[in-house]
């Protein structure tokens, strides 16, 4: 338990201040004689806040256990509390994604997709090598499978040179040398793309962040007084615990526009969920390694890729539909108010209204497997829908601005004592260390300040 104290001296008829609302009492006592002065009492009042840490972070997920491995790594002796609402990490966004090690190609020059994912990448590597984390730098083909994707392919060379990636341009004979079975009219290598187990790198940011985890702990309601820090209160018989802090970081993924909302931001934006539905490869054989097809610039995080994992399966997918439920895997799972609210979101109209027909080809490969198996021919034609068995689907966090504009950098914003990670999409896995340590420099302003 951390003790606040702030020594207040003042003008009063008594000795004792109203207390405040139920999730921030701030306990007052009067510690000197009182002063007489025309029938007012001069008094000095010292109000202690009971901290149970200094940064509360609400998100147990690759970014928020970054975070707190950062704050710990950069200042130690800040106490720092994660709040997660599942039994165990990274149970949502982190351990439901492709397990992909991203290069940095794709992102514009100078964004902090960029430049989070060329050194994250790097310093994942170095990360899982030193915890002994399963992990390999495998290099990924793109390949061009229709002529009008070939400016574009070009364009990639060119992104990736300024991005300062090894890429290598290939000939259709050079790509069966990387992968027998794929067809295309002309590819690259990227050389430092990877696989990782992003559950395990969780676990191990958890471990060694010395940062106490509180599983089971779903924030229901934040109070923020800017002159004093954030309580929250989470959900649980009895109505939960009650947890202070002096500065509150938000990584709550799915639902991080709610808690920024909680906390009496507004973040301008709201989290539109976009299910990712994979398959496992039967004949695994059939690939060696990662082959994505060339993005569409509208688009750039779509596009059904074909990776063997850290596991030794192949995985295809992810395809994107709209989800339900924020953590919707399944057409089945459907939450009225959750839905509701991204239907009452402006942006998700205008998103429909200019993408709905690649949105309908997406819906379409989602519920035929047929069609779905024809789009994953165009890369690798020997593979039939007996090939295909249906795996855990994954959901995207995915920041739509009122105007239907996708967030595509990495957006972090900052409130009164708090720090709201609002878009962390792909790829935030690979770049969760500059990330989170980006995240706890404005954290531990906060403090500082
Ligand atoms: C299908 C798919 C494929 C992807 N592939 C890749 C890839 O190959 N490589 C890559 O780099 N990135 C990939 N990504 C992106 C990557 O997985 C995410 O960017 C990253 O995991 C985001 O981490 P996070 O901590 O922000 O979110 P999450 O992992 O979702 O964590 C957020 C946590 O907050 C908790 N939470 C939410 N609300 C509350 C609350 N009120 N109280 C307490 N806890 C709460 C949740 O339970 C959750 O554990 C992919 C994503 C998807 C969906």
């Amino acid at each position: 338990m951390i003790l606040g104290l702030r020594v207040v001296c003042g003008l009063s008829r008594s000795s004792s201040r109203p207390l405040g609302p139920p999730l921030f009492p701030v306990f007052e006592v009067t510690v000197s004689g009182a002063v007489h002065y025309r029938g007012w009492e001069v008094v000095q009042v010292v109000s202690g806040i009971a901290y149970d840490c200094d940064v509360l972070v609400v998100g147990g997920g690759i970014v928020g256990l970054s975070t707190a491995y950062a704050i710990t790594r950069a200042a130690p002796g800040t106490r720092v509390t994660v709040l997660e609402k599942e039994s165990g990490p990274a149970q949502h966004q982190t351990g439901r994604n492709s397990g992909v090690i991203h290069s940095g190609i794709y992102y514009r020059p100078g964004s902090l997709k960029a430049r989070y994912a060329v050194r994250g990448a790097a310093e994942m590597v170095k990360f899982c090598a030193e915890y002994g984390i399963p992990h390999a730098v495998t290099g990924k083909l793109i390949v061009a499978t229709e002529r009008d994707e070939l400016p574009r392919l070009h364009a990639l060379v060119q992104r990736g040179r300024e991005n300062g990636i090894p890429v290598r341009e290939l000939g259709p004979a050079q790509i069966g040398e990387y992968e027998p079975e794929v067809r295309g009219l002309a590819g690259i290598h990227v050389g430092t793309t990877g696989i990782c187990d992003y559950v395990a790198v969780a676990r191990q940011l958890a471990e060694s962040s010395g940062a106490e985890i509180r599983y089971g702990a779903r924030v229901v309601r934040v109070d923020r007084r800017a002159d004093l820090g954030v309580a929250v209160r989470t959900a649980g018989p009895g109505g939960g615990e009650v947890v202070r802090g002096r500065v509150l970081v938000n990584c709550a993924g799915l639902y991080c526009d709610e808690v920024a909302r909680l906390t009496g931001d507004e973040p301008g934006m709201r989290i539109v969920p976009f299910r990712g539905e994979y398959f496992t490869l039967a004949r695994p054989e059939l690939v060696r390694g990662l082959v994505y097809p060339v993005p569409d610039p509208a688009f750039p995080f779509l596009g059904v890729h074909l990776t063997r994992g850290i596991d030794g399966g192949v995985h295809i997918g992810p395809n994107a539909v709209p989800a339900l439920a924020r953590e919707g895997y399944g057409w089945g799972t459907v939450r009225v108010r959750e839905l509701g609210a991204t239907v009452a979101w402006p942006g998700t109209w205008r998103i429909a209204a200019r993408h709905w027909r690649y949105g309908g080809g997406e819906l379409r490969r989602s519920v035929s497997k047929g069609a779905f198996a024809r789009a994953v021919r165009r890369l690798l034609p020997v593979v039939s829908e007996g090939d295909l068995v249906p795996a855990a689907a994954g959901v995207r966090a995915q920041a739509v601005l009122r105007d239907g504009t996708l967030v595509d950098d990495f957006l972090i914003r900052e409130g009164a004592r708090a720090v709201h990670v609002l878009n962390a999409p792909s790829p935030a896995a690979t770049a969760s260390l500059p990330i989170g340590r980006e995240v706890a420099r404005r954290a531990l302003a906060v403090l500082g300040g």
